[in-house]
């Protein structure tokens, strides 16, 4: 589609000029931008998995949060 016959359609109907349509693709584009931002920095700030901490006994990978290895059964003491 050609933007100059949409122009050409649309500015009567909405009473509005070239200026008016650009002023508010402008204004759209700057919202699609802000929540894009806004999108991606709370998809970034979620959560990580956190540190990860290694079993005394097998140095399987294991959460600082689980109670004990899953590999071998080693209890772990709560660091907090
Ligand atoms: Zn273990």
């Amino acid at each position: 589609m050609t933007l100059d016959l949409l122009a050409q359609r649309a500015a009567p109907m909405l009473g509005i000029g070239w200026m008016e349509l650009i002023v508010l693709a402008v204004i759209g584009l700057i919202a699609i931008v802000i929540v894009l931002v806004i999108v991606v920095r709370a998809s970034s700030s979620a959560p990580p998995v956190g540190p990860v901490a290694n079993c005394p006994v097998c140095h399987h990978a294991v959460s600082p949060w689980a109670a004990a290895c899953p590999q071998c059964g080693h209890p772990f003491q709560q660091q907090r």
